[in-house]
């Protein structure tokens, strides 16, 4: 899953996530019945933001202002402000762990920390847990009534008796598609810093020439303000920026006359 935001920030919404629609659908869809899983295992590979995702759900969990049949987070009430800054954090019941440092003893505390309903266990790379530990944590998992959330880039190496108990979320890291580049991020992150545009072809032709690569796009959208002409990206604009559309052209007529 590509998650980038030109800001420097981490997402903390579900439609911030671009690409992988159908997990999206699924979490949005139980986030905005209230009915998150209990326990749930993202599987995805290396990068592919597993941890964002936690905190979104984290997020949504913990927070008090969204009505019901809201997907997102409020983004305002006290705990989606606080719950994952390490320096003052106003949500008490939010830990998250590498599962490779876990301990036995660790797991004794979590087991009884999770019987607080609203207690939330982030357990990040969840195949790299000690294989001892591995019963003791089915058995917190058994007894927990808080939430659990645990990422993994390895679903083969779980025990089955734990693949049992989660709702497990595949996803990719797939590279997200134009389309889904410019209604996902591009249109948000142009609105947001307030730069117009003639639309969405435009924008199209931006993730098409920066190869639908997130990172190049959002330093792009950066750029865009930075030098734009009063906050207006113009089809000049591209073409100093990418060629004109006659000299992309070039090559391809080049070859046919020499056929
Ligand atoms: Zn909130």
């Amino acid at each position: 899953m590509t998650i980038w935001n030109s800001n420097g920030h981490r997402p903390t919404r579900f439609d911030q996530i671009i690409g992988n629609a159908e997990v999206k659908r699924r979490l949005m869809e139980a986030a905005s019945n209230g009915r998150l899983p209990r326990v749930s295992l993202l599987h995805g590979p290396t990068g592919s933001g597993k941890t964002t995702l936690a905190r979104i759900m984290a997020r949504k969990i913990a927070c008090t202002g969204a009505l019901l049949g809201q997907a997102e987070p409020c983004g305002n009430c006290v705990t989606c402000n606080g719950v994952f800054d390490e320096f003052t954090p106003t949500y008490e019941y939010y830990v998250e762990w590498d599962a490779a440092m876990l301990t036995a003893d660790n797991l004794l505390a979590l087991r009884s920390d999770l019987l607080e309903p609203n207690y939330i266990l982030v357990i990040d790379e969840f195949q790299d847990i000690h294989p001892a530990l591995m019963k003791q944590l089915r058995k917190v998992i058994e007894a927990a009534v808080g939430t659990i959330i645990m990422t993994t880039t390895h679903e083969h190496e779980i025990d089955d008796a734990i693949m049992n108990r989660v709702r497990l979320y595949n996803y990719a890291l797939e590279r997200p598609t134009a389309s889904e580049i410019v209604d996902d991020f591009l249109i948000r992150e142009f609105a947001q810093s307030g730069i117009r545009h003639e639309g969405r072809n435009q924008l199209l032709r931006v993730a098409e020439c920066l190869n639908c690569e997130m990172r190049p796009i959002a330093q792009f959208a950066k750029q865009v303000l930075a030098e734009s002409k009063d906050g207006v990206l113009t089809d000049e604009y591209l073409d100093l920026r990418f060629g004109s559309r006659d000299q992309v052209l070039m090559p391809i007529a080049r070859r046919s006359r020499m056929v």
